[in-house]
């Protein structure tokens, strides 16, 4: 039998786990154990107060705290991202990648949330693996560990923007980001994890109504309807007002501007007919607009949009009032890019 993983485990699940056999552990050490296993990272830290050997020998009999296999790292030398493949404990790949930021030593993680997905998004890499399993909470914080402890500088920010629609693995991704953002754990801001949707409208609803505190973008990517359900099979559960809906209570318990994805396909998603519908849903809600540039064309075989495609359709959407921001989504030559990941599978492609 599997033991539960430490990293997956806020103090007060550990403090439950140990006590539930017979330790007496105080919540003072739970939270010193956690702090030195996640905060502190490979190195360590000098242990001012040792927890007593008695709890130390109960967690290495009841706990695990083994850390992933990295089988594969591959830099992109252009950019500096880099992609890594990890081996799971049932020999599943899953993987992550290292993104550097404008401020030289400073970098954010994209973490998958599940190995595949089943989203099946027409110019994604990831959907057409379909899904193989959800991740638990301590894969992902595990996954973060890991490349954190090989950068040398400071991870300041966490994206669920790997394999997987994170929604749809809602708890265990929850529970992730609380120890991201745990004093313990990731020490993370809150602020600076961000979680992206395809839009899975009972999930953001969920996700306001209990008033989660990190940045959840959501990847429109077509406003019109028909549209977006080719693109994006799974939004075919609910048309694109009801994810606009979502979006507006969202907006209205979280307050501030909500981040919407649009992943720019040449000639398909950047017409008149999406300003004029983005107009229509999102009347009154304060948006921000990411653009991201298509990576890979052998995924759907989309092309990117020309410079004077993309020009005419960014002065369009400022006409709405909205702020557009051109992502950068490095990394394209080790398909470490947003869209490529593929649990390994492209390095035999
Ligand atoms: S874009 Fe995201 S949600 Fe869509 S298939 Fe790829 S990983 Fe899944």
């Amino acid at each position: 039998m599997m033991l539960p993983h430490l990293f997956g485990m806020l103090p007060e699940d550990l403090a439950a786990h140990l006590r539930a056999d017979g330790v007496a552990v105080r919540d003072a050490e739970s939270r010193r154990i956690l702090a030195h296993a996640i905060a502190h990272g490979r190195e360590g830290h000098p242990v001012s107060r040792p927890v007593p050997r008695a709890v130390e020998a109960a967690v290495d009999k009841l706990v695990d705290r083994s850390r992933l296999e990295i089988v594969e790292r591959a830099t992109d030398s252009s950019d500096g991202f880099v992609k890594y493949l990890f081996r799971l404990r049932d020999g599943r790949l899953v993987e992550a990648v290292r993104i550097p930021l404008e401020v030289p030593g400073r970098f954010t993680v994209c973490i998958s949330s599940q190995a595949g997905c089943a989203m099946g998004c027409d110019f994604c890499a990831t959907g057409r693996l379909g899904l193989e399993r959800s991740l638990d909470a301590y894969e992902m914080v595990a996954q973060f560990i890991a490349v954190r402890d090989e950068a040398p500088g400071v991870v300041t920010g966490v994206v669920f923007q790997g394999e997987g629609e994170p929604l749809h693995n809602y708890a265990e991704v929850m529970q992730a980001a609380a120890i991201l953002a745990h004093p313990c754990g990731g020490r993370i801001a809150a602020k600076a994890i961000t979680i992206s949707t395809v839009g899975l409208v009972p999930a953001i609803l969920r996700y306001a109504r209990e008033r989660r505190p990190y940045r959840l973008i959501v990847s429109l990517t077509s406003a019109v309807d028909q549209r977006r359900r080719t693109l994006l099979p799974s939004a075919s559960a609910w048309p694109v007002h009801e994810l606009a809906d979502a979006v507006r209570v969202y907006q209205k318990a979280v307050g501030g501007r909500v981040t919407v994805a649009w992943v720019v396909l040449g000639g398909i998603n950047t017409g008149r007919d999406e300003v004029d519908a983005l107009r229509e849903l999102f009347d009154g809600v304060p948006l921000r607009l990411n653009l991201i540039d298509v990576n890979d064309a052998r995924v759907g075989g989309f092309a990117r949009a020309s410079a004077e495609e993309l020009s005419s359709f960014r002065d369009e959407l400022r006409t709405l009032g909205i702020p557009v921001v051109r992502r950068y989504s490095g990394g394209a030559a080790k398909h470490a890019a947003c869209g490529m990941l593929a649990g390994g599978s492209q390095q035999q492609s």
